[in-house]
């Protein structure tokens, strides 16, 4: 997916007032797309009424809305503070996303237009909590969200004079260009989340080749920003083993030195949310079936993760490719 254009905007009253509101809905009415006024960006009932077979469809809609809940959760992982940001939802479709717990079908993209007011408390914050990190991609995939509404080049802009704080985002998605001329500050992490290409192309539906997310890395490294990555989810699938041997093989012979040494490597185990799953075998009913009896068991809240026995075994194996094949590399957590 190059450049998100949905089939249908809906369009939540109030978000005219906004400029970033004004400018969407003026962009997608010229280029002819149906625009629906909703009362409430929460509530589409004939969105909510849609089956589950229908996923893939509605996530060709986008949603344009007013966030109301500011308010920034504190963080004890990479972050501070998790911070609702400027959307929620994606337009791609992994498998195992994990919005689609909170949002069921309604994990289509969202892009709520008052960014002024999420700008606004994020510096209020920066100046009350000095040296903190605050993730504002949790929500959604702000790379993918950007090529919409400009809101990553806009943020960095605002963030850019802000000397006291951090912002970091993962993403799946390599459009990055319009990021690389910016004056960012070096306040900006992103971090790229990669899996071998077998596993993007039938689990990551929607989302970047692996060969353009590492491409897209290396242009992030060399304009300066502050780099991460994440392996994540690890998803061990049948010749698991072999598919991440080969992604550490690619990886070392494709990332630019400077970032291999310097990377804490974030590696994450899939977890499977039951209600993706019933939503998956409705709508995707040939794609792979990631729940696996055998290694997998109940890890609360109504998901399944690997068992701990099978995933100390895998981190071995990770942690012993990763040191032969970027030695310089380090190993931030596995969880
Ligand atoms: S790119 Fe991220 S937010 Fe989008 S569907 Fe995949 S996991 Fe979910």
């Amino acid at each position: 997916m190059r450049h998100f254009v949905p089939s249908r905007v809906y369009v939540e009253k109030g978000c005219e007032s906004y400029k970033l509101g004004r400018t969407l809905i003026q962009k997608y009415t010229d280029m002819g797309i149906d625009i629906i006024d909703i009362d409430n960006h929460n509530k589409i009932p004939e969105l909510r009424e849609r089956p589950d077979a229908d996923f893939s469809k509605l996530k060709d809609y986008l949603v344009l809305g007013i966030r109301k809940s500011l308010t920034h959760q504190k963080n004890n992982k990479t972050s501070d503070f998790l911070v609702p940001y400027t959307s929620s939802g994606c337009a791609a479709m992994c498998l195992y996303c994990y919005l689609v717990c909170t949002y069921y079908t309604s994990a289509y993209l969202r892009i709520f237009v008052n960014r002024e007011e999420m700008m606004s408390k994020l510096k209020r914050a920066a100046d009350k909590y000095p040296g903190s990190v605050f993730e504002i991609g949790s929500n959604s995939d702000l790379v993918l969200e950007n090529t919409v509404s400009g809101n990553l080049e806009w943020t960095i802009l605002q963030f850019s004079e802000v000397d006291n704080a951090r912002l970091t985002l993962p993403t799946k998605f390599s459009m990055v260009d319009s990021l690389l001329n910016l004056p960012h500050g070096g306040n900006v992490t992103i971090r790229m989340s990669l899996n071998p290409q077998e596993i993007i192309s039938h689990v990551e539906f929607g989302t970047s080749k692996l060969d353009d997310r590492i491409e897209a890395l290396n242009k992030l490294y060399a304009a300066g920003y502050d780099t991460g990555i994440l392996v994540a989810p690890i998803i061990m699938a049948d010749g698991y083993r072999q598919m991440y041997e080969r992604l550490f093989a690619k990886m070392a012979d494709k990332l630019l030195p400077g970032i291999q040494s310097s990377v804490a490597l974030e590696l994450i185990f899939m977890t499977y949310g039951t209600v993706t799953q019933n939503i998956n075998e409705q709508a995707f009913p040939n794609a792979w079936n990631l729940h696996d009896k055998e290694t997998m068991a109940f890890c609360g809240r109504s998901r399944y993760g690997y068992k701990k026995d099978t995933k100390e075994q895998a981190s071995e194996f990770f942690r012993d490719r990763i040191k032969h094949y970027m030695p310089e590399a380090t190993i931030a957590y596995i969880v």
